[in-house]
């Protein structure tokens, strides 16, 4: 039965839309570490190289892009095969930093998700096991599992915990949700579909990155202010609406234009302009005459 949405939620879908439409992906994809992703073709190596590219997506995009080109160039052209000797992997990636994480936490990752891929025949295929038994979340939670267990029995030192987060604590996942967006949506210009047979894009949950959160706090998509595994089921409940079967495919075009914008989450004619969600940006619905004002969905 189709549900009538609500008249503001109604133009909050159209001015999703239309950002989607205006959204130059491929110069897009040319500054998001998902390009790096794009440049493998085993699917071993794509799923080796998304996850360890989500991983260190955090912080300034420009420098996380050159500090994940370091590690991929040392790595070599084929991380599956290097991921098989480990002495050799390890020794590649000496010295490598990227804010707090180290080198040893990038090679636990590698071996890590390596072990799954030999023990599962894939990551896909791991996740999507998981999925056909658990909710959503305790299948991320028992993904992450694995490969923080098939990493090498350093527990007295650095290990995938560093740079896997655990999605029975609190966190939002941002980075581990990122990695499936990339797996499972597409193929498109941004997202890869390599892990369409295993896993429904309508179980997929939005990563809730700084730009997104600001974005869908102003459009009335949710009011927390943290950003918690809940905002991010809350905000994705809220997409649902617009899209049930795909319910993250507004967020490259949205992330990238937050990037872009560098929304100010406050009125300002000058960071303001040509925003794409303006029509129905809080914000600006605060500076209309009462009888003007819209209701948030
Ligand atoms: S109109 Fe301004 S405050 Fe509102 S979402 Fe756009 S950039 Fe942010």
């Amino acid at each position: 039965m189709e549900v009538r949405l609500p008249a503001q939620a109604v133009r909050v879908q159209r001015a999703l839309e239309d950002v989607l439409l205006r959204c130059d992906v491929s110069a897009r994809v040319a500054t998001d570490p998902v390009e790096y992703v794009r440049r493998y073709s085993d699917p071993h190596d794509v799923e080796l190289v998304a996850l360890i590219a989500s991983s260190v997506a955090f912080g300034n995009v420009k420098a996380l892009r050159a500090k994940l080109a370091d590690a991929l160039e040392r790595v070599g052209p084929a991380p599956a095969r290097a991921a098989d000797d480990a002495r050799k992997l390890a020794r590649s990636l000496v010295g490598w930093k990227h804010r707090v994480w180290v080198a040893d936490d990038l090679v636990q990752l590698i071996l890590g998700a390596r072990a799954v891929q030999r023990a599962r025949g894939s990551l896909g295929a791991a996740f999507g096991r998981e999925l056909a038994e658990h909710d959503f979340r305790e299948a991320l939670a028992r993904f992450v599992d694995a490969i923080r267990a098939g990493g090498l029995a350093r527990v007295d030192r650095r290990s995938a915990r560093h740079l896997l987060p655990d999605p029975r604590a609190n966190s939002s996942c941002k980075r581990l949700l990122l990695f499936l967006r990339w797996m499972v949506r597409g193929p498109n210009g941004a997202d890869l579909g390599l892990w369409r047979e295993h896993v429904d894009p309508a179980r997929l949950l939005i990563p809730v990155d700084v730009h997104i959160h600001k974005l869908a706090k102003n459009l009335g998509l949710t009011d927390r202010n943290a950003a918690t595994w809940q905002t991010a089921e809350e905000i994705t409940a809220a997409l649902r609406r617009f899209d049930p079967a795909d319910p993250v495919r507004f967020d490259f075009a949205l992330c990238h234009m937050g990037m872009a914008q560098r929304c100010p989450s406050k009125r300002d004619a000058v960071r303001c302009e040509g925003c794409g969600v303006q029509s129905v940006c809080r914000h600006w619905q605060a500076s209309r005459r009462p009888t003007e004002r819209r209701r948030t969905p």
